[in-house]
């Protein structure tokens, strides 16, 4: 019983990992969750101050913050040679970072501009962090975890914000594609998809103050599949939604 407990509490001991998007939301507080489950965790962000103080309050034996910028591949490489030339191996990715819609639109009113700046971010940024973070457990011989987050509206579709369930949705298929191709080295990919929490990126819609949940929801979601508890799972979406989209008015 007693050893139950040693496990269960250190779920990620010894475990290197990258967070994008760690510098708030869902990315900090699985920053923190990581770090209490006893995995090393490297930071990144575009918010460099937010992301330091961050990676200061965790503290360094378990997080250093590094600026990476998803939508750029350059950056993307960088921050996955950083961990494996510094902390010898990169066990768990989770491409977490992304961004919102600036207006909600329905199909009718499409804002291409936006569009595209959702898709270099969400989809394409998503998809470097998963070949370059894939490619150097390959290279390196390591049986590793990677996480996507991804939203519900990928899956539902949405009533407004088009752009940002389409963007999402490429995520699905690459967490299904990537799982297929990784399994033979042992790797496992997944996904989270969180309908609304409360974070930065929705603090300005009504609805979520009537949905409230809590980021460590979706953090405690993403240790699992992180931790050999999921050893068995691969190419899921684990939906974290306190059953909202169950309702008839569900939404995104
Ligand atoms: P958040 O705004 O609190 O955190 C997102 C983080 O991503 C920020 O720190 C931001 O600086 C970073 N980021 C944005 N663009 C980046 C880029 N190009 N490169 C690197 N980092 C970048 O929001 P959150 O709610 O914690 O969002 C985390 C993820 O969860 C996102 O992918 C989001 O789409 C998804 N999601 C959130 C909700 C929700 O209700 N909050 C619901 C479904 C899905």
């Amino acid at each position: 019983m007693a050893q139950v407990t040693a496990l269960s509490i250190l779920k990620l001991a010894g475990k290197i990992s990258i967070i994008t998007g760690g510098a708030s939301g869902i990315g900090e507080a699985t920053a923190r969750l990581f770090a209490t489950n006893g995995a090393f965790i490297v930071l990144a962000d575009i918010q460099d101050e937010l992301g330091q103080k961050v990676a200061e309050s965790i503290g360094s034996q378990h997080c250093t913050y590094i600026h990476c910028d998803i939508s750029n591949e350059n950056d993307v490489i960088s921050v996955i040679n950083f961990t494996v030339k510094t902390y010898g191996r990169l066990n768990i990715m989770f491409s977490n970072a992304g961004i919102i819609s600036t207006s909600n639109q329905t199909v009718l009113d499409l804002d291409l501009a936006q569009f595209d700046k959702l898709f270099a971010i969400n989809a394409r940024g998503t998809v470097a962090c998963v070949k370059h973070a894939a490619r150097a457990m390959v290279e390196h011989n390591i049986r590793g975890v990677i996480i996507c987050t991804t939203s519900v509206g990928a899956s539902k579709g949405a009533s407004t914000r088009t752009d940002y369930a389409m963007s999402k949705h490429p995520v699905l298929g690459l967490v299904r594609s990537a799982s297929k191709q990784l399994g033979v080295y042992g790797i496992r990919v997944n996904c989270v998809s969180p309908s609304f929490v409360v974070t930065p990126l929705l603090n300005r819609y009504e609805e979520t103050k009537k949905r409230k949940k809590r980021v460590e929801d979706v953090a405690q979601a993403v240790v699992f599949l992180a931790s050999d508890a999921s050893s068995f799972i691969t190419g899921h979406d684990l939906v974290v939604d306190g059953g909202l989209t169950k309702l008839p008015d569900a939404d995104d």
